[in-house]
């Protein structure tokens, strides 16, 4: 009789200690995933009804036809340049643009914002102020040029960020600047990229027919051999979308 009572006792105990165990473990875990959650929930917040929109610089063929830099305006300039290519590996600077673009869309998209793109493949022929005028159409809250850099010297490397500057731009000059800002620094820290700054541009027609806030990353010099090879690998790539998709949350913070 006292001997089952004891054991009866040892069960108890047991069950005891394995509940205690659990109920720790669930008090240690919870700040973590509580931390996280909330976290997730922020990111949904800050991009509810949000509208991104993302032109992947450049496409499979320039288009020589030349357009107006801005509305009105009797300098005239290629519809699509061909961009730069990759030094080492010869990679067109259009494909890489695509690349983090797509990968930055998925980002955006998974966090609850609306994305629009002037283009998801290669193979299209739009002007750049036909990009500028499919963004102000949408109404976008934000617009975000990727694009990659060339230069004449190898040795050459760094991330800037063009912003727009000029008659056609006063209104969305000092917006555009804000999200520039945020979205350099934000890219710069991912990638430990040299800082080459802001760059106030007039001169761009996909800025100029813009009425809504856009910026344009040149994330790195395809003409710099470390860059080149770095921008080829699906895991930088991943890296500056990721830095890009901080940088607008940081905007919109
Ligand atoms: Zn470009």
């Amino acid at each position: 009789m006292v001997k089952k009572r004891i054991k009866r006792y040892d069960n108890y105990m047991k069950k005891f200690a394995l509940i205690m165990a659990t109920l720790m473990l669930c008090a240690l875990c919870a700040p973590a995933s509580f931390g996280a959650t909330s976290a997730k929930a922020e990111t949904y917040k800050r991009l509810a009804g949000k509208i991104i929109g993302l032109d992947p610089g450049h496409q499979i063929k320039a288009n020589r036809t030349k357009e107006p830099v801005g509305p009105g305006s009797k300098t005239m300039k290629n519809s699509v340049s061909s961009g730069t290519r990759g030094v080492i590996s010869r990679t067109w600077e259009h494909e890489i643009n695509l690349a983090v673009g797509l990968k930055l869309r998925d980002l955006l998209e998974e966090a609850g914002a609306t994305v629009v793109m002037t283009r998801e493949t290669a193979d299209v022929d739009v002007p750049n102020s036909e990009r500028a005028k499919m963004m102000n159409e949408a109404g976008a809250d934000l617009v975000l040029r990727i694009h990659c850099n060339g230069n004449s010297k190898e040795r050459v490397h760094g991330t800037s960020m063009l912003v727009p500057s000029g008659k056609y731009c006063t209104a969305i000059e000092k917006e555009s600047a804000k999200a520039g800002t945020a979205i350099l620094a934000a890219f710069i820290e991912a990638t430990g990229s040299k800082d080459e700054g802001l760059r106030k541009r007039s001169d761009q027609t996909g800025f100029n027919w813009s009425t809504v806030p856009v910026c344009n990353i040149e994330m790195g010099y395809m003409t710099n051999e470390a860059t080149d090879k770095l921008l080829n690998t699906e895991e930088y790539q991943n890296i500056c979308a990721k830095a890009l998709f901080g940088g607008i949350l940081d905007y919109f913070k």
